[in-house]
């Protein structure tokens, strides 16, 4: 349960972020999600079910200005007690053959938005002296990936930071970990073709490609009070891919 907890979702519209979103809504939590967009679906879906999401637009793109969007919204919560930064791009290509811009586009999104979110937050958080910080890497930023150098830097970095961040926080009762998904099934990977999509499956133990739930049920164990004793970690969601 995350009855009257305040959480921050980056990338909620879609995806893994929308599920989290969703997941932890009806743990009674109350959401503010962030994407360039908000979806009328999710809207709809929260005013159904009666969860409490306040959406703001943003590009985290935006470096220069991002801390002072994030501070914004923490006074305009009270604080945050979870941080999920999960908004995430891809400019697959061959290294290469990689421009230059698109290896530093996935950077910007993928590790400096993701730093300056998690400092602004944890910069509040060590003054509540609670709080819990969750990262979206991937197992690519772990075990590499033709095609994807520049996501596999940002991933790598930002298990990077996690580490570092927990080493910073711990002493405050601020914990950061990171999720490592394997192959889920979103828009993120909807490009591949099926034939692509099956020979990966059966390469899996499991012998499926994941679902957004499946990393939101374990997003819901470390915001939780359940893991008051994890930190630091990096924990593959992956079908067993890569045991
Ligand atoms: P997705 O379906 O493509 O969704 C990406 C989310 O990030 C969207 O909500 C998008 O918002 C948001 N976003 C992207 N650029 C943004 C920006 N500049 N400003 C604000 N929001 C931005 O991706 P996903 O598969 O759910 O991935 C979520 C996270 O999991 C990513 O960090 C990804 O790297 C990681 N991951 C995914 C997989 C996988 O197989 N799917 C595997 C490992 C790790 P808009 O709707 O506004 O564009």
């Amino acid at each position: 349960m995350l009855a009257n907890k305040k959480a921050l979702v980056t990338g909620a519209s879609r995806g893994i972020g929308k599920a989290i979103t969703v997941r932890f809504l009806a743990e009674g939590a109350e959401v503010w999600g962030i994407g360039t967009r908000e979806p009328a679906d999710l809207a709809e879906q929260c005013a159904a079910s009666g969860g409490n999401l306040h959406w703001h637009n943003a590009d985290l793109g935006n470096v220069d200005t991002l801390e002072a969007t994030i501070e914004n919204l923490i006074s305009a919560s009270g604080g945050f007690d979870i941080l999920v930064n999960n908004a995430g791009i891809t400019r697959d290509n061959l290294s290469l053959r990689m421009p230059l811009e698109d290896f530093q586009k996935v950077l910007d999104i993928n590790l400096t938005a993701a730093f300056l979110v998690a400092r602004t937050v944890g910069r509040a958080m060590i003054r509540k002296r609670a709080g819990s910080i969750i990262n979206m890497a991937s197992v690519v930023g772990m075990h590499g990936n033709g095609g994807q150098a520049n996501y596999a830097a940002s991933k790598a970095g930002l298990i990077a930071i996690t580490k570092s961040l927990a080493a910073e926080l711990a002493s405050r009762d601020v914990r950061v970990n990171a999720i490592a998904p394997g192959f889920i099934a979103t828009d993120m990977t909807a490009a591949m073709t099926s034939e692509a999509k099956e020979k990966i499956a059966q390469a899996i133990p499991l012998k499926r490609l994941g679902k957004p739930e499946d990393i939101a049920a374990l997003a819901h164990f470390i915001a939780s009070d359940e893991s008051t004793y994890i930190t630091g970690q990096v924990i593959p969601v992956d079908g067993g891919m890569f045991f």
